[in-house]
């Protein structure tokens, strides 16, 4: 329910798995253990001196070719998409992963293994709210290989990928909603597949010493090699979305949104991740640098309510930052989940109704009023509205600016204000707003 906040989760206890390592061929020991909130998901060396850490953020991801690498200083952590993606997926948001080697255990090439460890150690919610990426407008990227990512507004989190082999053989297509029930069910199984084509060159050259069919499906020609039968009939395209889950966890927060993802790769995946992450930044960078009050005499939500007869859940501004004139102010109302109104605007796609953003329009301008007047013996009574436009949604998280200026009064008793609403820089409402004074 987007209505009720989401929680951070960690792993309730420690647990771990041993294996081998795909690369190497050596044996790896992995460990899960809890961390605390907005820790994110680390990986620790634990066989390197000082045992350094490296966070799982698309700003250290090292190379893309057949699996995903990060790295910081000179230190790396290979094939991190699966026990990532089982993590993120299982709802784990805080969590250290210590290994001994630069490889986590292979497993049977599914993210199986990992979600047996998550559910060993179990998942506990923590005190503080999820952070999410909202998606607002269209993004997507593509590749001269063919890969096409689009990621589209959704208020849950979901995948329709596309998977296609050489000449279009083993052509397959899967949509869902990414939850931990549909993942753990429906995706960790599903395993690596390479085509013999690709994977020859490594096989001889021994660079997969691991590999085997043990932990892959091999793909040669028609034939499909595998040690057990395929465990689903598409198996090929849940991997895809299992390895897009993996390296978008690399946002380091929940993404609400639908991927619609044409012949993935690790390389697109990780294109998207930074695409993201870029939006997100530049979205924190404003709400940052707007949310300082600049200009002179603006006023704190307690005077905000000694002007203003309304109160929750009625007042729609949380502070004037500044008054640029007499006539000229601006008002800012951050929006959060918790707004009665998103309960039932629209349950599963919470928007912030137009009329709400014309009474916050209505507010700052009466604040402007009052200053004005300072006719305490008379009230001010927002009459009509006109020229009102919406343009864009405004969403659970957004810091919404209110602009109003004062253009004419007619008479004693008529009044007149230009207002608009920004969300990251854009104007999402607007309206020329009437008021008329009358005595108290
Ligand atoms: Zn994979």
């Amino acid at each position: 329910m987007p209505s009720t906040p989401e929680f951070q989760q960690t792993l309730g206890k420690v647990a771990g798995f041993s294996g081998t390592a795909l690369h190497t061929g050596e044996k790896v020991t992995l460990r899960l253990h809890p961390a605390p909130v907005d820790h994110g998901i680390k990986f620790k060396r634990k066989d390197l001196q000082d045992e350094p850490t490296i966070d799982a953020r698309i700003e250290n991801l090292k190379t893309v070719e057949r699996a995903t690498t990060i790295g910081e200083g000179s230190v790396r952590v290979h094939t991190v998409e699966h026990v990532l993606a089982a993590l993120w997926a299982m709802g784990v948001d805080n969590a250290i992963v210590e290994m001994d080697a630069n490889e986590p255990p292979i497993g049977d090439g599914s993210a199986q293994a990992y979600v047996d460890l998550i559910r060993k150690a179990g998942v506990v919610a923590q005190e503080e709210p999820r952070k999410f990426f909202d998606t607002r407008d269209t993004m997507h990227v593509q590749s001269k290989t063919g890969a096409l990512l689009v990621l589209l507004p959704d208020d849950k989190f979901r995948i329709s990928c596309t998977q296609a082999g050489p000449n279009n053989k083993f052509t397959q297509f899967l949509s869902m909603e990414v939850t931990p029930a549909a993942f753990e069910r429906e995706i960790a199984p599903a395993r690596t597949f390479v085509f013999y084509e690709d994977v020859k060159t490594l096989m001889d050259k021994n660079l997969i010493k691991g590999g085997s069919l043990e932990n892959a499906i091999v793909v040669r020609g028609e034939a499909v090699l595998s040690k057990e039968p395929l465990r689903f009939a598409d198996e090929f395209v849940r991997h895809k979305i299992l390895d897009i889950i993996g390296d978008l966890a690399l946002v380091g927060r929940r993404i609400r949104g639908h991927v619609v993802a044409v012949k993935p790769g690790h390389a697109s995946n990780a294109e998207l991740t930074r695409l993201i992450t870029r939006e997100q930044t530049r979205r924190s960078a404003v709400a940052v640098s707007r949310a300082v009050p600049s200009g002179d005499g603006g006023l704190d939500t307690d005077q905000v309510m000694q002007i203003l007869p309304h109160r929750f859940p009625f007042l729609m501004v949380d502070r004037i930052i500044s008054f640029e004139t007499e006539t000229k102010c601006v008002g800012v109302k951050t929006v959060t989940i918790n707004e009665p109104f998103f309960q039932g605007h629209f349950p599963g796609h919470p928007v912030m109704p137009g009329v709400m953003q014309v009474e916050a329009m209505a507010q700052v301008a009466s604040i402007l009023l009052f200053k004005l007047a300072k006719a305490t013996s008379r009230i001010g009574y927002f009459m009509s509205a006109d020229e009102v436009k919406f343009r864009k949604p405004v969403l659970p998280g957004d810091t919404m600016f209110i602009h109003a200026e004062l253009t004419k009064s007619r008479g004693e008793r008529l009044a007149k204000a230009k207002c608009h609403c920004v969300v990251n820089d854009s104007i999402v409402s607007e309206a020329e707003l009437m008021f008329t004074f009358l005595d108290k």
